[in-house]
Parts: C-alpha cells; structure tokens; sequence
C-alpha cells in the first residue's frame, strides 16, 4: 500500500511516504532552532510552525516521491503521545486529507512508529522481538509480538527517560541543546572509563522490583555533584571525559537490561528505536554485546531515529498490510496516549 504518514508530536513536522516497506520521501521540517535560546521545547511555537510548515512539507514530500496526492491509499498520522497543541495541527491536517481523499485514516501511536521504522531500513519486523524505546520522553522496554495489535511494557523508567538525561547533562556541562547529538560528538574524545557514574537499578535489591526498569535522575545528580565538586576544589573538569562516562552509565545499563529481557523471554532479536538510538556509543555496544549471545540487533540509521513521519507511514502502511480496521474520521488526538494503545 502507498501511504502518506504525518508527524507532529513535538517540534518536527514530518511528512513520509512508503510503499509497503519502500520509503520513497521522509520530508522533516524542524523549529528547532526557535526552541534553542529557550533551553527546551516551547509548545505554542512548535505548533505554530507546524501549521506553517504543513503544506510545504506534504507538496515537498510528494513531490520527492514522484505521488499525487490522490494516489495514496491510505493517511496515517500521529494520534499520541506529545504535544497537546502540536498533535492537534497535524491530526487536522490528516483528516483533512483523509475526508477530501475518500480514504482511510489511521491515528497511530508515536512510540510504536520509533519501533515500525526499522522495516524500512531493514525489512518486516522480526516478531517477536525486544524493542528498546529510547527517546527524549519515554525509556521502554516492550515485548512485541504484532505491532500493529499492541506491545507489551516490560519495563520503563521510573523518573527521566534517556533523551531528558542527555539533554539534562549536556545543559549542566554547558554544551547546549538538544544534549543527545552534541554530548555524542564530545564524548568522541573522552575517556569512557575515567569516572565511575553510578548504573542506576542495578543493584541486587532493586532488581527484585525493577528488573527491566530503569533510573536516570540520580545519574544526573551524580553527574552535577561531580562537577560541583571539581570545581569547588578549583580543579580542571575535562568535558569530555565527564560526557563520555556518562553516556557509558546510560548505555550500559540499557543494554544489560534488554539483554536480560531478550534471554530471559526467549527472544533472538532486540529492535532499538527513538532519538537515543542514533548515539553512536549504544548502538556499538548494543551490537557487540548482543551478538555475544547469539541476539541480533537491529537498529535504523539516525534520520529514522529522530522524529520523522516516515515512521508514522511505516506503522500506517502495516496497519493497511494486516488488514486492520482504521481509526474514525473523529478520531481525537491523545497527548497521553498509553504505549499499549497502538491505534486510536
Ligand atoms: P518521545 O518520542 O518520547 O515522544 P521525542 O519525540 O521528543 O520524545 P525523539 O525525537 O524520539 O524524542 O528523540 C529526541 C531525544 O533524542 C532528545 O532527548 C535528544 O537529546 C536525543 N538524541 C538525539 N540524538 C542523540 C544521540 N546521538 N545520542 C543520544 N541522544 C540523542
Ligand atoms: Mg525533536
Ligand atoms: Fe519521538
């Protein structure tokens, strides 16, 4: 099936269209830049330049795939979870679409399309698999069976999830925002193993009640004590050191745990998703100690990490494959929607 998938929930604006598992245009406008002096992103602007970038995007989009609109088979855009105000721009612009069109909507979870996107890269799902979901809101470990029927949570952080922890420290080392890309590229040239940050719930205790969870504000904290304290003492803090032990702490605590989950269930092959899966340091890792266990790992190349829409066409064009009845022309957008809850 040709579709058209549209992504909003945060500051991208994402038009995507695949054929089946051929991705033919990933069009991405991003504000950014606009968010940048603010330290974070500002929901008003964000949905402001969504509506702004909209039709440009989808004519782009189009345009690169060498589809009219009246082509597509179906609309997929994301229904939940995000931005309130930023879902809303482009739920509208989709059923807008759809109703024009004569053709079915699909309103998709944006989690599930961070794990749907590796099949453009790398062909069907493996099911089932382990999918980490790492990105700037949410830190999940899911069992995935059917992804257009549901996951299953195994487990998820209890406070920060990976991204915020990223963007947390790189904000605190004074390296800017978004934290992810740029404390990548500075921990290049640091050492790995010059300072000991603590892997948070791994020690026996928590493991009984947190096996598959996991912990990145004491990390944070740990991280923030530790510069404080150098330069209390009037010492030199290497930045570069400082972000390459923490992104350590980070990945390997999430690689232990899907690695416990994957073994533990049975499962041969673990899926990483979401804008953390473009580090560079886990996706290495991830490989490396997986494959020692006889697990294959399979993660999309960094485009497809972050947010794009066509993630959103990926999961929406599965939808259309297993026959799966769409959503409704009022289907609402959901700033909470559970990861459990695939389809709205
Ligand atoms: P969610 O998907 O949970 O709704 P989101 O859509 O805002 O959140 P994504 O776009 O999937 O998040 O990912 C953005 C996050 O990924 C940011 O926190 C960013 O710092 C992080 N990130 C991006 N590139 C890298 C990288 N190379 N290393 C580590 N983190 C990264
Ligand atoms: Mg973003
Ligand atoms: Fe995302």
């Amino acid at each position: 099936p040709l579709v058209l998938g549209i992504e909003t929930s945060c500051d991208e604006t994402g038009i995507g269209i695949v054929r089946g598992h051929t991705l033919l245009a990933d069009a991405v406008a991003t504000s950014v830049e606009e968010h940048v002096r603010f330290g974070g992103v500002v929901p008003e602007v964000a949905s402001r330049a969504h509506l702004e970038a909209m039709v440009p995007t989808i004519e782009r989009a189009c345009e690169t795939a060498g589809i009219k609109l009246a082509d597509v088979d179906a609309i997929s855009v994301t229904s939940g979870p995000g931005l309130a105000g930023a879902l809303l721009v482009g739920v509208a612009a989709a059923k807008s679409l759809a109703w024009s069109l004569g053709k079915p909507i699909y309103g998709v979870n944006h989690l599930a399309a961070h794990v749907a996107v590796d099949q453009l890269q790398h062909g069907a799902l493996p099911e089932p698999a382990l999918a980490m979901l790492v990105s700037g809101g949410h830190s999940s470990l899911l069992k995935v069976t059917d992804i257009t029927l549901g996951v299953d949570p195994m487990g998820a952080t209890i406070d920060d999830a990976a991204g915020e922890a990223f963007d947390k420290v790189a904000r605190l080392l004074g390296l800017g925002f978004p934290g992810g890309p740029v404390i990548d590229r500075t921990a290049q040239s640091g050492n790995s193993v010059a300072i000991q940050f603590p892997r948070g719930l791994t020690a026996k205790r928590d493991l009984e009640r947190h096996r598959y969870d996991f912990s990145f504000s004491g990390l944070k904290t740990a991280v923030a004590r530790w510069v404080e304290a150098k330069q209390r003492a009037g010492e030199h803090v290497d930045v570069a050191d400082v972000a390459a032990s923490f992104q350590e702490a980070v990945c390997d605590v999430l690689v232990r745990k899907a690695l416990d989950a994957a073994v533990t269930e049975g499962i041969e092959h673990i899926v990483i998703g979401g804008g953390v899966a473009s580090n560079t340091r886990l996706r290495a890792m991830a490989t490396e100690r997986a494959a020692a266990k006889g697990i294959t790992v399979r993660v999309p190349r960094p485009g497809l990490c972050t947010d794009n829409g066509a993630m959103v066409a990926a999961l929406g064009a599965e939808m259309v494959a297993r026959g799966r009845t769409p959503s409704l022309l009022d289907l609402p957008a959901d700033s909470s929607q559970p990861v459990t809850q695939v389809l709205a």
